[in-house]
């Protein structure tokens, strides 16, 4: 067991009336791609923003490399790289002086600093842009000034806010491939999304919040173990009688099938030769299909399964 570089414990913050963070748990540990995953509004930047010590909260403790967090703990913030979901950069300064002016409230050695800087450029792959101003930079060059801001000084933890809203997928490709690298390099990150497909691609460890809480932590595994869906089945198929589809929904493992659109949906259970016994029953009833496939259940799944909702958000 690695050092715990963050520990929150029980910690509560309204907003008036709203219950935003509700006696809300999480331990991480060094070395770590901890994945806040959770729908907009869940609490993800709330935590973030308590975490930093940017919001007072009602009750709890929050721990950073071991010691008690206070807006005071200047030693601790200079270990921190954050990267906040709004961008944050000045828009008055270049890129490059963007970049220099971060670095600068952490690295005072001057010659240190100018490496960093240069690095943290060749980081993000801004090297032809390094004289422009912000607003010249298109969304997704913008979030990458933005994290070359948050990570030029090479803090031990590294905080990014949903930093791939709204980003073409080129640059959120670059970006993910970053905090790999990032974390390669040695840095523990804490990484929020909404989307499940990114956590699931680069998170060791995953909690999902839901209203404020910690609804279900561990590894991509460990939460599709959690659920009782193991499979998902489709099969494309233009007709399929209804004494076929009682047949399917009377296989052992299967608990549930649906036909629309033409496109059979069935989840299973458990066993191991679902798709081979369903798609007998095609050939006993001589019936053509199209694309087949099975599927693990995602974390919009295992959201699901707990929570009766959609994680996705309609986009
Ligand atoms: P997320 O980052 O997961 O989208 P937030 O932490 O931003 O969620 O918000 C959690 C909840 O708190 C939401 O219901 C949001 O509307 C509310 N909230 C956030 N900031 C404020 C604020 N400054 N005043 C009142 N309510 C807020
Ligand atoms: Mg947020």
């Amino acid at each position: 067991m690695g050092n715990t570089v963050v520990q929150i414990e029980n910690l509560v913050k309204r907003y008036q009336e709203l219950i935003a963070l509700d006696h809300f748990n999480l331990k991480i540990q060094e070395g770590e791609v901890f994945g806040l995953l959770g729908p907009n509004g869940s609490g993800k930047t709330t935590v973030i923003n308590c975490l930093l010590s940017l919001l007072r909260y009602d009750k709890g403790s929050i721990a950073i490399f071991g010691q008690p967090m206070n807006p005071e703990q200047y030693a601790i913030k200079a270990q921190i790289g954050v990267i906040m979901q709004n961008v944050a950069v000045l828009q008055e300064l270049t890129v490059r002086e963007n970049i220099d002016y971060f670095c600068g409230l952490y690295i005072t050695d001057k010659a240190k600093r100018k490496q960093y800087v240069n690095e943290a450029i060749a980081f993000v792959g801004l090297e032809e842009f390094e004289k422009f101003y912000p607003k010249k930079l298109s969304g997704g060059l913008l979030r990458r000034l933005n994290i070359a801001c948050g990570i030029a000084h090479k803090p031990k933890l590294i905080i990014l806010d949903e930093p791939t809203v709204a980003v073409d997928p080129q640059s959120r490709n670059k970006i993910l491939e970053g905090i790999t690298e990032l974390n390669r390099q040695g840095a523990t990150i804490i990484y929020t999304s909404h989307y499940m497909e990114e956590v699931e691609q680069i998170c060791t460890r995953i909690a999902i919040i839901d209203k404020g809480k910690n609804i279900a932590m561990g590894t991509c595994d460990e939460l599709r173990r959690m659920i009782h869906r193991t499979e998902n089945i489709t099969v494309e198929t233009a007709e399929l009688p209804d004494a076929v589809l009682k047949q399917i929904c009377a296989l052992e493992y299967v608990y549930e099938a649906a036909f629309a659109d033409n496109t059979l949906t069935v989840l299973c259970s458990g066993g191991k030769h679902n798709l081979v016994k369903l798609l007998e029953i095609f050939a006993q009833a001589d019936i053509a299909f199209g694309r087949v496939y099975s599927e693990r259940p995602s974390l919009n799944d295992v959201f699901l399964e707990i929570t009766g909702r959609e994680l996705r958000d309609k986009e």
